[in-house]
């Protein structure tokens, strides 16, 4: 089967996110037959709650959609290295393959700070791809980041 990347939604809802005044993080879950499932953007102001990452509000939407914890065969997409909360929920919800876009130094959990899945703790580790459209989500991040001087 030819790659396609889904980069470019998980964009979308990074855009969504700015535009609310959430730090621009988007993500998108992807079925085995190719179908996105879930998409979200960063909601950590609106919610008040620090654990409404991208990664993790697409992971609880899928997973409530498909009614099991687990999400077998399907891939992530997020535009930001995931923080070490994320990489972690990632691989207890056994997502098969993560990509992502823009490398995050310092609050990254994958290349990394904690590089979560390098421990023998971490019972499940994703495919990673790095660096997928970095370019755009780096200046997005950055130009929101710049406004909020
Ligand atoms: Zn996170």
């Amino acid at each position: 089967m030819k790659f396609r990347s889904y980069m470019s939604e998980a964009m979308k809802e990074a855009h969504a996110a700015a535009e609310r005044g959430e730090v621009p993080v988007g993500a998108v879950i992807v079925s085995p037959s190719g179908d996105i499932i879930a998409r979200a953007g960063n909601r950590t102001r609106e919610l008040s709650d620090p654990t409404a990452h991208a990664e993790v509000l697409a992971i609880r939407d899928a997973c409530a959609q498909i009614g099991s914890e687990r999400l077998v065969g399907h891939d992530l997409y997020v535009t930001l290295e995931p923080c070490p909360m994320c990489a972690s929920v990632i691989s207890f919800a056994r997502i098969s393959r993560l990509y992502y876009g823009a490398s995050d130094p310092k609050s990254g959990g994958v290349e990394v700070g904690p590089r979560i899945y390098s421990h023998k703790q971490c019972h499940h580790t994703p495919e990673v791809y790095d660096g997928i459209d970095a370019k755009a989500a780096e200046d997005l991040l950055r130009d929101f980041f710049a406004a909020k001087r």
